[in-house]
């Protein structure tokens, strides 16, 4: 795979025992350095305007002046340094990248995948948090479409939390399909089944809260379900993937039992669904707390475009799964 990765975005320092640490790209390079085929790309970072096409002109400010003075807690578990503002817009000039290149042609050995941080699915349009600053999946779908080299992007976000963030931004627009799978219950809280989207964007979000306890099988059934029919229908130019890996069975801060074979599992399915629906696709690193894990599931995901066949799941989908999954085609998803 091209990686997209940048200097920039191991100087937000978020202090000691935080989570979201530049030693989470530190493990993914380290383990990435053991294979073949990897190449790295340092784009450049997002233009201001691109961000302010997702965010508000003056959440934009406040949180550029807040780092300029130092950075400091934003909220409880979001924080800053001086830092902060230059990886933020670098980890947003590496989304813009993937989906660039991912609507260029590049698949296969070349597919894209961001290694940005902050990562951006909580940031709303006018407010970071939960450890994001910038939507760097938005900015990368909004400013691929403004910018005429798409119609219609669509984004799948298997991060265990839900992607509020983008959520919001799109909830009401129809050329960008937000979908999500994410842990019922778990912070922020949102993403229920009946948030559909309203105006033009009904029917263009797609939430799956999976309660705790499910693993490979039920992901890989909410994609083949749901995910799948959904984004061949709405025929997207480009997939985004807003790649977290704290669904992992093993991360420290989720209840999911995803195995680092069952995202490769994801992975082929992805790469089968935006061939079918003649799209691009491209990765967006999200969150992910498990430095091993979190290094291994990522290496799977290249492993994959580099020939790698995954281990389907053996297990069966379970009934707390199945229960979601009739909600949802209550509400009409699915294969129409
Ligand atoms: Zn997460």
């Amino acid at each position: 795979m091209n990686f997209g990765y940048h200097e920039d975005c191991l100087d937000h320092q978020t202090g000691y025992r935080h989570p979201e640490s530049p030693d989470r790209l530190r493990a993914i390079r380290r383990s990435l350095s053991r294979q073949h085929g990897v190449e790295y790309v340092a784009a450049d970072p997002a233009p201001e305007s691109a961000v302010t096409a997702v965010h508000d002109a003056g959440y934009v400010s406040a949180i550029k002046e807040f780092c300029d003075d130092g950075g400091g807690d934003w909220d409880d578990d979001t924080v800053a340094v001086e830092a902060t503002w230059d990886a933020a817009l670098a980890a947003a000039g590496q989304a813009m990248w993937a989906a660039e290149r991912a609507l260029a042609g590049d698949d296969g050995r070349d597919t894209p995948f961001a290694l940005g941080r902050p990562p951006g699915h909580h940031a709303v349009a006018d407010d970071a948090m939960g450890f994001c600053f910038v939507n760097n999946a938005a900015v990368a779908a909004r400013s691929v479409i403004d910018e005429g080299d798409a119609d219609r992007v669509a984004i799948l976000d298997w991060d265990v939390h839900h992607g509020n963030g983008i959520h919001d931004i799109f909830y009401d627009v129809g050329d960008v399909y937000y979908a999500s799978i994410h842990e019922d219950g778990l912070y922020p809280g949102s993403g229920d089944v009946d948030e559909t989207g309203e105006g033009e964007g009904e029917g263009t979000t797609l939430n799956v809260p999976l309660l705790p306890g499910c693993g490979d099988a039920d992901y890989c059934a909410a994609i083949d379900d749901f995910v799948g029919p959904e984004f061949v229908a709405f025929d997207p130019d480009v997939i985004l993937v807003s790649a977290g890996f704290d669904a992992h069975r093993h991360d420290p801060i989720s209840r999911m039992r995803v195995s680092t074979e069952g995202y490769g599992a994801l992975t082929t399915r992805m790469r089968d669904i935006a061939e079918e629906a003649d799209a691009g696709l491209g990765f967006v690193l999200e969150g992910g707390y498990g430095l091993d894990t979190l290094a291994e599931s990522v290496t799977m995901v290249h492993e994959v475009f580099d020939g790698r066949e995954p281990v389907e799941p053996d297990e069966e989908v379970k009934d707390r799964a199945t229960k979601v999954f009739a909600d949802l085609r209550d509400q009409g998803f699915g294969e129409k």
